[in-house]
């Protein structure tokens, strides 16, 4: 008798319950019919487990978030010892401890200049808040006419209406365009695409005069622009120089518009700094954060600002000055008991420093793509590897987006224990600080192997 035929499956059990009811986010529900869910039971460190005890190395970080491995317990003890005192109490009229203290320590992390902290719970409802603030900054300032923002072309700022609206990715955005308010585009400096024999600090420099002939155009109209600092991670891992930011500060001052960053991804010492702005030397009039902001365990979000902002806003009750917005969970407890115990992190060890080793040990083991003929290019930002997949790397023809090659590659890693998740035809890392030179090492060997499977037939 074929005892296996009666054995359970846990797996597959919890997979049917789940698609008897969940609807997934980012997905057509329908590649299920041939494309198995991952059900996960539990994560420890870099790893996550199924119900039939396979493992995976979370190469993603779970979408970014996670910055100190699953599960981790010097967070997880926080919010435990948090849980047991207040779970929640509104913000509005009424202050807690570990709301106070995140907002000192955000403000001490962060360039010099972002000084307030508004709260909340994702990173989209961060970027409407930096957008609703700046708007109704120039409002309260006597310039209602200012009522546009300029985002770069390729761009990401999340789903929600507003934050959709001053994206440029099109597979996210173009089927809800009527419902968007209409930004305005400036051409990205992602140095994927400067000329032959122009250097990215260059072309990012020919691309920041494009921005400042555009605000020219727009004298007086024009309320902020708004940027993910040095990569556009939903756009494929595009890349660019610092020099961008440096000469988009001076822009935004000359032209008396604000400088929103989103940091949602980059933040938290993602490519390289613990925040992006730093390798310009900048400080924004506005900075979103969320993703990292908690290790990767509850939804934050926090959108610092300057004093000069805070103080547009600040006025007896009746001239109705206030920025009246605000979310339930705004400044949750539990959320910054966690975002405090992912800082006491960062501060028990020098972990820029060792995630820099890191860096190097995830270039130096995807070398061999270097003259894959299918791989344009390998670009990097500290602990962010992109690898870009086309039909021809001298000519750099795309695939078209139809093959879902990238899917190929998630595929095949899965089956080798490692969790990639492609952006169409480009293959990224964004491991969590904890991933060791071993896991490095299956990594790379299994993104390699990927790509070749991925692009062996024509
Ligand atoms: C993920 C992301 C967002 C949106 O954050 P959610 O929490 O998913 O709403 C915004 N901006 C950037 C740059 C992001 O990567």
């Amino acid at each position: 008798m074929d005892l296996s035929m009666n054995e359970r499956n846990p797996n597959a059990e919890m997979v049917a319950r789940d698609l008897d009811c969940v609807w997934h986010p980012c997905t057509q529900m329908k590649d299920h019919e041939w494309l198995p869910m991952v059900p996960i039971r539990r994560g420890a460190g870099a790893w996550l487990e199924d119900f039939n005890g396979r493992r995976y190395l979370d190469a993603i970080s779970s979408w970014w978030v996670n910055l100190f491995g699953h599960a981790n317990p010097v967070i997880g003890n926080a919010v435990r010892r948090q849980l047991e005192t207040l779970e929640h109490v509104m913000l509005a009229g009424f202050t807690h401890e570990p709301v106070v203290e995140l907002s000192e320590r955000l403000v001490a992390a962060t360039p010099a200049g972002l000084d307030r902290v508004f709260y909340a719970d994702n990173g989209s409802s961060a970027v409407e808040v930096a957008l609703k603030m700046s708007f109704h900054y120039w409002l309260n300032q006597g310039e209602p006419g200012r009522q546009r923002f300029v985002a770069l072309e390729n761009s990401y700022h999340g789903e929600t209406l507003g934050a959709l609206a001053v994206g440029d990715v099109g597979l996210y955005k173009d089927t809800y365009r009527p419902l968007l308010m209409e930004c305005l585009l400036a051409p990205s400096p992602d140095a994927y695409l400067r000329e032959a024999g122009e250097s990215p600090a260059d072309f990012a420099r020919r691309r920041a005069a494009e921005l400042e002939a555009l605000l020219e155009r727009h004298a007086g109209e024009v309320c902020a622009v708004i940027v993910e600092p040095l990569v556009q991670c939903a756009g494929h891992m595009r890349m660019y120089d610092p020099a961008y930011l440096v000469e988009l500060r001076a822009i935004c001052d000359r032209h008396r518009v604000h400088l929103i960053a989103d940091e949602i991804a980059v933040g938290f010492g993602r490519t390289g700094t613990m925040f992006a702005c730093e390798q310009a030397g900048i400080s924004p009039d506005f900075m979103c954060l969320s993703k990292g902001l908690t290790g990767g365990f509850l939804p934050l979000s926090a959108v610092l600002t300057s004093e000069d902002v805070y103080a547009a806003f600040y006025d007896d009750y009746t001239t109705l000055r206030a920025f009246l917005h605000s979310h339930s969970y705004t400044g949750n407890p539990l959320a910054c008991a966690a975002a405090l115990a992912t800082l006491d992190l960062f501060a028990a060890s020098d972990v820029l420093e060792k995630n820099r080793a890191r860096a190097a040990a995830l270039r130096a083991g995807v070398a061999a793509l270097e003259d894959h003929p299918h791989v344009a290019e390998i670009r990097q930002a500290g602990m962010i590897l992109a690898m870009e997949m086309v039909r021809d790397a001298r000519t750099r023809e795309p695939y078209p987006w139809q093959e879902r090659r990238g899917l190929k590659v998630y595929q095949h890693a899965l089956e080798k224990g490692v969790l990639l998740r492609p952006l169409a035809h480009v293959v990224y890392f964004m491991p969590p600080y904890v991933i060791d030179e071993e896991e490095i090492a299956l990594l790379t060997r299994t993104a390699i192997e990927g790509i070749d499977v991925a692009t062996r037939e024509a």
